[in-house]
């Protein structure tokens, strides 16, 4: 099969990266430092296979220094008049604009996207991140409060307010599906807060988290508020999230990792904020409009390769239109320009890692083991690399792995249905609750459908659809606290209650 080829970066700077990989550096209290021991991981393009940098491995030590940075650096941040933090998240955003181009070839050769995803849909979702939260900081408030308190002193009155102040220092851990936008969502509001952060990118996918780093430093960031180790998760990861210098960890990633997170947290009782897996059902009535169905459930798993959380990973069709629906979303899978990122007609680019595409390939495997039959794809495409040919899975079962776990990948599973209690019974029979799309003309099911299903985020006749404003997160074993919009806030921030009496 066919694959579109490598196509050169455009940014000076990132060719240079391809010529000669460079040995990077950590940031660790306003300095690009080494890792204390010599070890470090090659940043690999997925798309050709070939190492484009070397990242520092971090270790517990380096864990240490960095956390001790962000300390140190916590009460001038957080005394940092809000405006000043304002000022300083609005530069920010105006630097990753203007390198756009660049940070966006640097994410698709770090982790193998499509250029498009990276150029129009992440990088500028992580500069709005920073936009949104510059204002938020300066209108965060407390309340005041009247109490009925009946034992007050004779003659005196009681009043009360209440201070939202920052939690102090974050650990923000992240994955490698989306490294820059993720990464906005957990820093944006963390400085707006007025908490300093230490920053564990994923190993496979550091490169635009330090060159953000960089960009932060030269908006006027503050040396120690943002610091950033690259290393493993069990390693470094796992250093940061047990350290008792650190107050919240604000995590994205799987749900086995959130877990051990959890238990990580316990010595010190961090605050724990958790974006974690999913398995999104794509339910579509037989009076959606089918063109936008067909086309927005392909969008919906295909995009990004399927390395999305909120990918809409199994489709129940209402069996007056499953023929239609599915031939209409095979023939999308079968038409689709697979290749490497940077070339501009790619649809869809390779999975991250070699690692990510066997687990891939071994679920399908499964899935045909137990019976399903594969409409289309289900192979590796092309001889070499991490490719999955986009993939749509038809006669399984509820039971199923295929049904059951989050694959992160193209993978696509379609059950057909005829009565509505029965697909939502369907839909919510899973451990995971991030996100859903319902596709109906008809007000009323979208209204009735999207309070009945167990989602973080309900979208109608649309899928994966973001914004700064919009919160997004997980209910269930997706995880708990929300990323994006007013209520990210909530995560990085403390309610004391000052009480008087006069
Ligand atoms: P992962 O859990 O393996 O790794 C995520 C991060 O955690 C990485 O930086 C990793 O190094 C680190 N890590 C691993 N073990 C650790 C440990 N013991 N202690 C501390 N840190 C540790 O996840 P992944 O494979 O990189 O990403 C894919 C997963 O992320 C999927 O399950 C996906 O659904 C989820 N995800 C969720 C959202 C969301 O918003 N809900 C968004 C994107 C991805």
């Amino acid at each position: 099969m066919e694959l579109l080829g490598f196509v050169p970066p455009k940014s000076a700077r990132v060719a240079a990266t391809l010529d000669a990989p460079a040995d990077a550096s950590m940031l660790i209290g306003g300095a690009w430092v080494g890792a204390e021991g010599d070890a470090r991981i090659a940043s690999i393009d997925p798309g050709t296979g070939r190492v484009i940098a070397n990242v520092p491995e971090a270790s517990a030590g380096d864990v240490d220094r960095a956390v001790s940075a962000a300390r140190a650096a916590f009460a001038g941040w957080a005394a940092t008049p809000p405006a000043a933090r304002a000022t300083i998240l609005w530069r920010i955003a105006d630097l990753i604009d203007q390198h756009i181009d660049e940070l966006a070839e640097l994410e698709t050769l770090d982790q193998g996207k499509p250029l498009y995803v990276a150029r129009w849909a992440e990088i500028p979702g992580a500069a709005m991140q920073f936009r949104f939260f510059a204002g938020q900081a300066t209108a965060i408030e407390g309340r005041t409060i009247t109490p009925s308190i009946t034992y007050q002193p004779a003659g005196k009155e009681v009043h009360a307010w209440t201070l939202r102040e920052p939690v102090g220092v974050v650990a923000a851990i992240v994955p490698w599906n989306s490294p820059l936008v993720l990464t906005a969502m957990k820093l944006a509001p963390a400085l707006a807060a007025g908490c300093t952060v230490v920053l564990k990118p994923a190993e496979d996918t550091s490169l635009t988290a330090l060159r953000l780093g960089e960009l932060m430093m030269e908006a006027g960031l503050p040396a120690g508020v943002l610091n950033i180790v690259t290393g493993r998760g069990a390693t470094c990861g796992a250093a940061l999230a047990a350290h008792h210098g650190v107050d919240k960890v604000a995590f994205t990633g799987s749900t086995a990792t959130g877990r051990a997170i959890l238990d990580a947290s316990k010595g010190n009782i961090k605050r724990v904020t958790l974006e974690l897996g999913g398995k999104s059902p794509v339910v579509i009535l037989p009076d959606a409009a089918l063109d936008l169905a067909i086309a927005g459930a392909a969008n919906a798993i295909f995009f990004n390769g399927g390395q999305v959380c909120v990918a809409g990973s199994r489709a129940y069709v209402h069996a007056d239109i499953y023929d239609r629906v599915v031939d209409g979303i095979a023939g999308y899978a079968a038409g689709m320009k697979l290749g490497h990122g940077l070339n501009p007609d790619t649809q869809m680019g390779p999975l991250v890692s070699a690692r990510q595409a066997e687990r891939v390939e071994g679920l399908i495997g499964g899935a045909r083991a137990a019976g399903a039959s594969i409409v289309t794809g289900g192979d590796r495409h092309g001889a070499a690399g991490t490719f999955i040919a986009p993939t749509v899975i038809a006669d399984v079962s509820q039971e199923m792995e295929i049904v059951r776990e989050e694959v992160f990948g193209p993978v696509l599973v379609v059950q057909r249905f005829t009565d509505l209690d029965d697909v939502v019974e369907a839909a919510n029979d899973s451990v995971y609750g991030l996100a859903a799309s319902i596709w109906t003309e008809s007000l009323s099911s979208a209204h009735r459908l999207s309070r009945r299903i167990q989602a973080g985020t309900v979208w109608i006749n649309c899928h994966s659809m973001y914004d700064a404003s919009l919160p997004i997160g997980g209910v269930k074993q997706s995880g708990y606290g929300r990323d994006s919009g007013v209520a990210a806030l909530d995560n990085y921030l403390e309610w004391k209650t000052v009480c008087a009496v006069l």
